[in-house]
């Protein structure tokens, strides 16, 4: 009686031990696919990152798509491009 008991208790251990793993093995599988769906968002769209120019009259860097750009010039605002060309 006592050798079913400790087979019993066997058996309900590995069970126990079997479902254990089924369920992290799961666990990590989602959370490795939830972080591979928002991986996408981290690197910006196009690629290349932007370029950041300094202002040929004050200096100050901006994204090279917000300036002002004349006679292959860049400036932070139409005011410092106009008072460059002064
Ligand atoms: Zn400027």
């Amino acid at each position: 009686m006592g050798k079913l008991l400790s087979w019993i208790a066997i058996i309900a251990l590995v069970y126990a031990g079997m479902r254990l793993f089924v369920v992290l093995k799961r666990k990590s599988r989602l959370a490795g696919a939830r972080r591979a769906a928002a991986r996408p968002a981290s690197p910006p769209p196009g690629g290349a990152p932007e370029r950041i120019l300094p202002c040929d009259h004050c200096g100050v860097h901006m994204p090279a798509s917000d300036m002002v750009i004349a006679d292959g010039r860049h400036f932070c605002s139409p005011e410092h491009r106009d008072a460059f060309r002064r």
